[in-house]
């Protein structure tokens, strides 16, 4: 480094288990022992890092080992959805350590479900460890800066609402909101694929379909906050079915869940429910697989050209109705191959999610946990 590091690069060096003792540190950043010790001792200090008195032994006293202290504080999150609304209180490495689910009817709007939300969250912390930072999940396109909520996909009541003053007069911490889609994708791709991958394509098929990109390692979200709104494109072949978005034959309108239960319902199959459309096809009910079989191919063309565009090194399909197809799920399959070319398939990997509903929770928390524990972020708090 050609400057002297600071306490927050000192910190990331630990978080990220580069450094391990302050010899370490010494060596990584040419700081003399004088500056690393008061580095460490105000990481201490501020309760970020703690020390454990068994490390490797290398002969004689062994080094007091340095670790990034989990334990530090606290990050409450909240997933919005439709009809239901996942809430937790997670730690400093984005683990669940409380976790509850409640039934709201986010039609209600931010006046009834952001108090009832905050209210749960003190429920769960019943005063514990400090509050570093709060994040949210919202089944809305998002202008990320401001945490302002735009053309909203299930909650017209909330348009235009900037969520983050309202929630910091009870919790007067940084608070992050994002689209849904986006945290989920952030949450599977740094739990699961991290390590191997820095581009990935999340795909939730649901009630509705949208997506989130993470390319070379980070969320895009485009200008407005609008990349990924892959619902939107409009599919080959659909058969003029009007969009909500005024457009015809979007995939959302032909391969959503609300349009598979529509589709089955004129076909008179009584459904109410994704689960009655799971037992039909359990069932082996011909036609509903016909119907389930070609909204996985629509998606598959959408997905395609999405893949064409980004070149992800793999595309992950959640959302509660990729965990129940697998014929949906074969129908994407099949459509991506044929269609995608081939040096953007040479070795696309496509999996269904691995971390499913609870993904958007630890997502929430390492978009937080990113921002607060960020180099700068820590030398600012200091300062
Ligand atoms: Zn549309």
């Amino acid at each position: 480094m050609s400057r002297l590091a600071t306490t927050g690069e000192v910190l990331q060096l630990i978080r990220s288990g580069e450094a391990l003792t302050r010899a370490d540190i010494g060596r990584v950043t040419g700081l003399s022992r004088p500056a690393v010790a008061l580095r460490v001792s105000e990481l201490l200090g501020r309760g970020l890092i703690v020390e454990d008195a068994e490390g490797p032994s290398t002969g004689g006293r062994p080094p007091v080992r340095l670790r990034f202290n989990a334990a530090g504080g606290v990050v409450p999150v909240a997933s919005l959805g439709a009809s239901r609304t996942q809430i937790a209180i997670c730690d400093l490495a984005g683990d669940v350590l409380l976790r509850t689910d409640l039934d709201i009817d986010v039609e209600e709007g931010p006046d009834v479900v952001l108090p009832l939300l905050m209210d749960t969250w003190e429920k769960l912390l019943d005063g514990q460890a400090p509050v570093v930072g709060v994040g949210l999940g919202v089944p809305a396109t998002v202008e990320f800066a401001a945490g302002r909520t735009e053309s909203a996909r299930v909650m017209a009541s909330w348009t235009g609402v900037v969520i983050p003053p309202i929630i910091a007069e009870r919790f007067p911490v940084r608070v992050l909101v994002d689209n849904d889609v986006n945290v989920i994708a952030m949450g599977e791709h740094r739990v699961v694929y991290a390590s191997e991958l820095d581009d990935l394509l999340f795909v939730k098929i649901s009630t509705r379909i949208g997506a989130g990109v993470i390319s070379g390692g980070s969320i895009l979200r485009g200008a407005l906050g609008a990349a990924g709104e892959i619902g939107h494109i409009p599919v080959r072949d659909g058969g003029g079915v009007l969009c909500r978005c005024g457009n015809l034959d979007c995939v959302d309108s032909v391969a959503s869940g609300t349009a598979i239960l529509r589709d089955l319902r004129a076909k008179g199959r009584e459904v109410l429910t994704m689960a009655d459309v799971t037992a039909l096809v359990r069932a082996g009910d011909a036609e509903t697989m016909a119907v389930v079989r070609q909204a996985g191919r629509w998606l598959g063309e959408v997905i395609s050209g999405a893949v064409n565009l980004l070149n992800p090194a793999v595309v992950v399909l959640g959302g509660d109705i990729a965990e129940m197809f697998q014929p949906l799920v074969s129908g994407v399959r099949e459509v991506i191959y044929q269609r995608s070319t081939q040096l953007a398939t040479r070795s696309l990997r496509i999996e269904r999610s691995t971390l499913g509903p609870g993904a958007g929770l630890t997502g929430c928390a390492l978009m937080v946990l990113d921002h607060v524990l960020s180099a700068d972020a820590v030398d600012a708090a200091g300062g």
